[in-house]
């Protein structure tokens, strides 16, 4: 059994599906949620914090719905966001004493700890107004542990930040999983972040998860036409091949088209894409990918390869314009 557990979940608002049947399983270690910006990470995470109520489906905790008892999940769970605003008069210590105060939290005890683990004892009397970036990030750690969380959700942290405090950050956070048995969702649009931090990356697109797979599967196999997209359009060091981009654009919620939602970017699209949600197939190396060309039922297509695609792909406009990053990102 998953600690966390999220059960074909879908939202939405009004006319708008912002999620369609997302599922996910989170375990100990760190599962990276990997979509560009707009593919419904910030929604399935309001959810999944309780801030907002799926319209179907089910948010389970060790077992047990979220729905049965919602307080209980926010009470284990840290969350840290991209950017994180202080109050600047205040010190570090007073800061932290203040937001343990405004969550009805008896953390007095604990923020000298939070500070060491976080590398900033020596700094903990001085205004926040003297902190760099880097060093406002790790007050934000500290925050998103004083209630000692089991699960911890880190959206899109330091992408505001230089890259070596970027990874400073990152090796942080690496220690804390170790150290703390936490869990942690990991949302982020950077592919780098991904493949470094996460063990198992699940991929969404247009408000559903299309692929998942342990994340060196991911990145070495990747299966469907988006996530191949995605991979291809990672520079290559060494050779000197330019990067490929994907046609058009992410659909519109409010109209989407019926079926895979991906359909009028895939170079692989075919009739019955456009008549049905493509279902998640199993694959025998741990993956499942929402795609036609996986159903094991039909011999009718062949599995395309990361190199097919990339070709099938090629002299298209530069939407993923050739960097880690993904399309959307801001
Ligand atoms: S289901 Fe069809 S349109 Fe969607 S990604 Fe697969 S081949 Fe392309």
């Amino acid at each position: 059994m998953s600690r966390l557990e999220i059960r074909d979940v879908s939202k939405r608002y009004g006319d708008v599906q912002a999620l369609r049947d997302v599922s996910l399983a989170v375990d100990r270690g760190v599962l990276g949620l990997l979509g560009p910006n707009g593919a419904g990470k910030s929604t399935l995470m309001r959810i999944v914090a309780t801030l907002a109520r799926p319209t179907q489906g089910r948010v389970i905790w060790e077992g047990r719905p979220l729905s049965e008892d919602p307080d209980r999940l926010r009470s284990v769970l840290g969350y840290l966001p991209q950017a994180f605003g202080v109050y600047p008069k205040l010190t570090a210590r007073e800061f932290l004493r203040y937001l343990a105060a405004a969550k009805g939290l008896a953390a007095d005890d604990r923020i000298d700890e939070l500070l060491s683990l976080v590398n900033l004892h020596e700094a903990a009397d001085r205004r926040l107004e003297t902190f760099s970036g880097g060093m406002r990030q790790r007050v934000g750690v500290a925050q998103a542990l004083l209630n000692d969380p089991e699960l911890l959700i880190a959206d899109e942290i330091g992408t505001a930040l230089d890259v070596t405090i970027h990874d400073q950050i990152m090796k942080l956070l690496e220690r804390l999983i170790e150290e703390r048995d936490l869990s942690v969702l990991m949302i982020t649009h950077n592919l780098g972040v991904a493949r470094e931090v996460s063990d198992r990356v699940y991929v969404m697109y247009a408000g559903r998860t299309i692929e998942s797979a342990p994340t060196e599967t991911l990145f070495e196999l990747p299966k469907h036409p988006y996530t191949q997209g995605l991979i291809a359009s990672i520079p290559r060091l060494t050779g000197d091949e330019m990067a490929e981009g994907i046609d058009g654009v992410i659909p519109q919620y409010i109209d989407p088209p019926p079926g895979c939602r991906f359909a009028p970017r895939c170079p692989y699209a075919h009739e019955r894409c456009t008549g049905g949600k493509p279902p998640r197939y199993a694959t025998e190396d741990g993956s499942s990918v929402a795609c036609y060309l996986h159903d094991p039922d039909t011999d009718r297509f062949e599995t395309p390869t990361l190199a097919e695609t990339r070709t099938a792909l090629a002299g298209t406009d530069d939407v993923l314009d050739g960097t880690p990053a993904m399309e959307g990102d801001s």
